[in-house]
C-alpha cells in the first residue's frame, strides 16, 4: 500500500514528466474511480494545464490552470491500496483495471490511473474544496518539525504503532514505515506515545524522518503493485528489517522477529531491540497473534 515516500515519488514523477502539459481529454473507463461526478470531472480539468505538483501526506494535489480562468481547479489523487499513476505513450497497449486516461498534448502521451483493488480516487476539487480535504489531515511526516512532533504525542495513550500511523496527527506513515521508524528508535510498537521519554521520543522522530529519506532515495517499497511514473517498482524492499519479516533474524541483534496486530493491523518488531515497556497501550485485542502473516 503506498505511503509516503511512494506517494511522493509519484508526485515527482509527475512534475518530471507532467509540468506545463495540457489535459486535452479526458476518458473515464470506471467511474468509481472518479469522486463524484465522472462528466464534472472530466469537464472540469479538460483544457487545463498541469501548473504544480504538491503533496501532503499521501495525497496528491496536482494545481490545474486555465488561460480564461483565474479559478485554479485541483486534481487530488489518492492511490488507496494498489493505485499506479503513469505517463505512458498513447500506444502501449492499456492494461486491465486501467480506469481513467488523461490525453496530454498532441495525444501522443497520457496519463493512466490503474487501479486492481479500485480504493484509489481521484477528484476534482476548487480551492475551498482542498483546503477541507488538507485541515483533515497533520502536517507532513517529511516536514513536521520535532516541537510539533512531540507536542502530538504528549498524554496519548494507545498504541504508538496507531499513533503513527493516524493522518490526523502526522500525515504519511503507513504499516511499512512505522514498523521500521519504531525499529530504528528502538520503540516498542505498544508503548503509550505519553509515558515514552523525551529522549526516546526525539529519537522517533529523527527515526522517522531517516526511514522516510532513505524510502524516498530508492523510489519506495514495491511489493505487489506499486509502480513510479514510468511503471518502475521501488527499490527500497530489500532495506526493510522488520516490516514482513516475521521469523527472520533482526538484522541488528540476530533475535528472530515477531508479529503481533494492533488495531487489526499488523506490526513486526524485534523483542530485544525493541523490549516491552512498563506501560503499554490498553488496547485490548492488541496482543493477539495469528499464523499465518499477511501484511
Ligand atoms: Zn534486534
Amino acid at each position: 500500500m503506498p505511503e509516503l515516500p511512494e506517494v511522493e515519488t509519484v508526485a515527482q514523477g509527475l512534475r518530471r514528466r507532467a509540468l506545463g502539459r495540457r489535459i486535452t481529454s479526458v476518458e473515464v473507463r470506471h467511474p468509481g474511480a472518479i469522486g463524484g461526478s465522472a462528466e464534472e470531472f472530466a469537464s472540469s480539468i479538460e483544457g487545463r494545464t498541469l501548473a504544480g505538483v504538491s503533496r501532503r501526506g499521501k495525497t496528491i494535489a496536482v494545481e490545474l490552470a486555465r488561460k480564461d480562468s483565474t479559478e485554479p481547479r485541483f486534481l487530488l489523487v489518492r492511490l488507496g491500496m494498489t493505485g499506479q499513476l503513469t505517463v505512458s505513450p498513447h500506444d502501449v497497449p492499456i492494461e486491465s483495471h486501467t480506469h481513467v486516461l488523461m490525453t496530454l498534448d498532441d495525444g501522443r502521451e497520457e496519463i493512466r490511473f490503474r487501479d486492481p483493488r479500485r480504493f484509489g480516487r481521484l477528484r476534482s476539487l476548487s480551492q475551498a474544496e482542498l483546503d477541507r480535504v488538507l485541515d483533515k489531515l497533520g502536517p507532513d511526516a517529511q516536514l513536521v518539525t520535532e516541537p510539533q512532533f512531540l507536542a502530538a504525542m504528549r498524554g496519548r495513550k494507545g498504541a504508538i504503532k496507531s499513533w503513527l500511523m493516524n493522518q490526523g496527527l502526522i500525515a504519511g506513515l503507513g504499516n511499512i514505515y512505522a514498523d521500521e521508524s519504531l525499529f530504528e528508535a528502538r520503540i516498542h510498537p505498544l508503548a503509550q506515545p505519553g509515558r515514552v521519554s523525551r529522549a526516546k521520543a526525539r529519537q522517533l522522530y529523527r527515526a522517522v524522518r531517516k526511514v522516510l529519506a532513505r524510502a524516498v532515495r530508492l523510489g519506495g517499497t514495491t511489493f505487489s503493485d506499486y509502480l513510479d511514473i514510468e511503471g518502475r517498482p521501488g527499490a527500497f524492499l530489500a532495506k526493510l528489517k522488520v516490516y514482513q519479516r516475521t521469523s527472520e533474524p533482526c538484522r541488528r541483534c540476530g533475535h528472530t522477529i515477531r508479529r503481533i496486530v494492533i488495531g487489526g493491523r499488523s506490526s513486526h518488531f524485534c523483542p530485544h531491540c525493541q523490549t516491552r515497556p512498563r506501560f503499554i497501550a490498553d488496547s485490548t485485542h492488541s496482543r493477539r497473534r495469528t499464523s499465518h502473516q499477511a501484511a
